[in-house]
This record gives structure tokens, sequence and C-alpha cells, in this order.
């Protein structure tokens, strides 16, 4: 079994303490690697080598940080297949969801390199009498990444061809559920010409964490995760006097008036609901149906759902595993939660078997009718193909309810009322 080492100064870097987590193949169920998890020693050798790599880094030419990226971006560009086979055998996503995932990321990389024209400043002349005015866009010095399991490429994408177009220099601290996707990029940093030291990858869990979020040295966090850890991080990074932005869960609905397509609203619920087995921020969780409509497109949904084939996501299927047996484990407990709480199971994903891979961590796409909105099944994100149906009785409860839940991150409206459409984009709150 393969240890992945943490990437310090332009190399693998060995792990000082014994401590490891494991990093399955989950559409197979066993352990494929194992991952270092950091100790205080690892945590000041990425921070040290970030910092040591900053002057020269933040002193070389926009022209010349801009090439690197753009070398970056071709050879991301010609070898993503290699990338998207890493992502799915430690994420499960099917392969055209992980070439998805590497697309939104190279559209960021492709903005960085823009970043000669972004980072200009601007000059007042006589703001006051005699006096000029102007402004610079600087870098920080080491920044600090923290990303989820559910996108190990796109995210950590998300931040750092920003960051090092601007001239910082990074320790990024993936989800240890699925590490290899960061190392992998680090590797083609180096290729693409980013010096040693500038691109780090410190694998590990709360430990490794809390020790960018308290480290002088490091001077800003972006973070993407669950959102009690998002409070926490912004808390505690702003508690030790970093810049922070602090990005949680979801629970996003979408609004179906009677008078919508039901055909295309149903592609969209089990594209949007099931796609990358519900394990996306922007997964549609709850189907909010306008009444007299909630039968006709349940039976829809329904239709569509016995459709989608399960399995490796290597072998052309639509929905592949979820990331561990412990989160299946818990998804299934909202189902069970769901009946309890009165709700009508109408398509039951537990116990699924996938031809084959009788171990792999499998859940099959679940469709819930008259989920009460008091139940947790309706207010906690599950992060698993789970889509909840809602009944109201009308457009205004519809968006009563949608506006009352704590979180984001977005919502959509199917109808085919253009009055309806430029209202909902007047009067819904954005949480
Ligand atoms: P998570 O919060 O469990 O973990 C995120 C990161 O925080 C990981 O690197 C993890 O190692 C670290 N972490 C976990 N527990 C910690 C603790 N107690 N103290 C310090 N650090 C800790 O999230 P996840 O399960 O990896 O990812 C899924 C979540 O991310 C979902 O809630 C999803 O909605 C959210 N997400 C949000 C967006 C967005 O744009 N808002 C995008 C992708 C994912």
């Amino acid at each position: 079994m393969t240890l992945i080492e943490h990437w310090i100064g332009g190399k693998a870097h060995p792990n000082g303490t014994e401590r490891t987590g494991p990093v399955f193949d989950p559409a197979r169920g066993v352990q494929q690697h194992e991952v270092a998890l950091a100790g205080e020693a690892e945590i000041e050798a990425a921070v040290a080598a970030a910092k040591a790599a900053y002057p020269a880094w933040r002193d070389t030419s926009l022209a010349r940080r801009s090439q690197v990226l753009f070398a970056f971006r071709e050879l991301l560009n010609a070898r993503k297949g290699e990338l998207a086979e890493i992502l799915t055998s430690e994420h499960g996503k099917v392969l055209t969801d992980a070439a998805g995932e590497i697309a939104r990321g190279l559209e960021v990389v492709e903005f960085a390199t823009g970043f000669p024209h972004l980072l200009k400043g601007e000059f007042t002349e006589n703001a006051s009498t005699g006096v000029d005015v102007y402004s610079l866009r600087q870098p920080l010095g080491v920044v600090g990444i923290i990303s989820p399991f559910n996108f190990p490429a796109m995210v950590p994408m998300w931040f750092f061809p920003i960051a090092l177009a601007a001239g910082n220099t990074v320790v990024l601290k993936p989800s240890e559920k699925d590490p290899s996707a960061a190392n992998w990029m680090a590797a083609l940093l180096k290729e693409a010409g980013l010096p040693d030291g500038a691109f780090n990858v410190l694998h590990g869990d709360k430990q490794a964490v809390d020790g960018l979020l308290t480290h002088p040295d490091v001077k800003s966090i972006s973070f993407v995760g669950s959102t009690p850890i998002a409070k926490y991080i912004y808390e505690t990074a702003a508690q030790h006097g970093k810049r922070v932005q602090a990005l949680g869960g979801a629970k996003n609905h979408m609004l179906v008036l009677p008078d919508a397509d039901l055909d295309l609203t149903a592609d969209a619920a089990v594209n949007a609901g099931f796609g990358s087995a519900g394990e996306r921020c922007m997964a549609i969780s709850v189907v909010v149906a306008v009444e007299p409509v909630a039968d006709d497109l349940i039976a829809k949904i329904t239709e569509r759902m016995a459709t989608l084939k399960v399995g490796d996501g290597r072998k052309s299927c639509d929905m592949g595993p979820l990331i561990t047996g412990e989160h299946r484990d818990k998804v299934a407990s909202y189902v069970d939660l769901a009946v309890q709480d009165g709700a009508e199971v109408v398509v039951d994903g537990r116990g699924i078997e996938v031809d084959g891979e009788a171990d792999g961590f499998w859940f099959g796409p679940t469709l819930i009718d008259k989920v009460p909105v008091t139940s947790r099944v309706y207010t906690d994100e599950i992060f698993g193909p789970v889509l909840s149906i809602v009944r109201v009785a009308s457009y205004e409860e519809g968006v009563e309810l949608i506006n009352s839940s704590e979180y984001g991150n977005g919502t959509a409206i199917f109808t085919n009322d253009g009055e309806r459409h430029a209202a909902s984009r007047t009067r819904w709150r954005w949480a």
C-alpha cells in the first residue's frame, strides 16, 4: 500500500509522525493508499518553504508569473485524463464528472493567466489639493487553502491559480479522503516552471488545519467545506489576524410551478439531484412542488431514476459510490429517519446491489415524498443521492419556505410564466 506524502519545497516530504489515514477505492470498498497526517514538524516545514519562496516569487515579473500559469494550463489540458482517473479512483465520481470538475478548474487557471491586466492599480490626481492618491494590488505572502473531499481538483483550483498569479505562495491542505490529486497538481506546477516552495501540499486532519489557522506566517485562509467547520475556520483564523474566506454547505431547492414543462423539470431534478451521487454543494436536494403538480412530477422523476446505472465510475455508468462506508451509512440513516418522521419513501436506494462490486460504498438514487419541513431530512445537508419532495399550495408559500432556509447556495424556479420569473429575481432572498 503506497503512502501519500506531503509535497514541500518542490518534492515529496516524509512524515515525521506515525499518524496516517486510509484512502479508499470507494467503488471496490477497499483501502488503496495511506495518507500522511501532518504533525508540528511538517506544518512548520510547509509554511517555512512557502515563506522562503515568497520574496523571489513576489518579485518575479507579472509576465513570467502568467507564463508559468499558461504552461500549467497547457500541461493540465494535455494530461487531464490522468487526473480524471485519480479523481474517480479516490472519490468515486464517474469519469465524465471528473472531466467536468477539471474543466471548471481550468477556467480559473485561464482567468488567472490574465492577471497582468487584473492586478493593475488606480491613480487619482488631485484627490485633495495637490494630493494624488494611488492604489496597488499586492500579494499577502503565504496563503493557506483548506479544501473538501467532493472536488479535490476544482476547489483547490478556485484559489491557487489566483493566489500564485498575484505573487503569493501557497500551502494547500486537501481533504484526507482523496489526497492524491493535490500532489499530482503540485508536480505539474513544478513541471510548468513554478519555483520550488511556491506551492506546497500539507496532508492531514484537524491538527494540520489548526496549524495553518494559528501560524503567524500564514496571512490568509481560503476554506471550502461543511458549514460547522466553515464557522470554526472563520472564527479561529480571524482571531489569529488572518483574512478568511470560508464557504459552507448547502440545501438547494427547486421550485416547480404547475405550468412548468414537467419533462424538462424531471430531467433537471434527476441530473441535479443524483449527479456525482449528490455529493455536490450545488446538488438539488429539495423539490418544492406547487400543487397540483407533485404526483405527475414524481411519476416522471421515478421513470427517469429507473434508468440510472449505478456502478464503478471507470465503467461508463451514471452514478458512482459514496466517498466512504461511514458516509453511506449516514446517508442511509436519513432514509430511516424519513420513515419515522412520516414521509413516504418512493424510491429506496438502501441496499442496492451493483454487479461485481459487492463491497463498494453503494447507495442508490432515493426519492422521498411529503417530507415534513421540521424533519432533519429537510433541515440537514444529507450530501448523498437523496431527493426530497415538499408539497406546497402556492408560489408564495414555496418562496417563503426557500427564503427561510438557513442555507445557500442556489435555487431554481421551473415555470413558463415570465412574470413569475421576473418576480423571482426581485423577491428572493439569498442566504
Ligand atoms: P468538511 O468540512 O468535513 O472538510 C473540509 C476540510 O476541513 C477538509 O480538508 C477537512 O480535513 C477539514 N476538517 C474537517 N473537520 C475538521 C475539524 N474538526 N477541524 C478542522 N478542520 C477540519 O467537508 P467535506 O465533507 O470534505 O466536504 C463536503 C462539504 O463541503 C459539504 O458540506 C459541501 O456542501 C461543502 N462544499 C461547499 C462548496 C461551496 O462552494 N460552498 C463547494 C464544495 C463543497
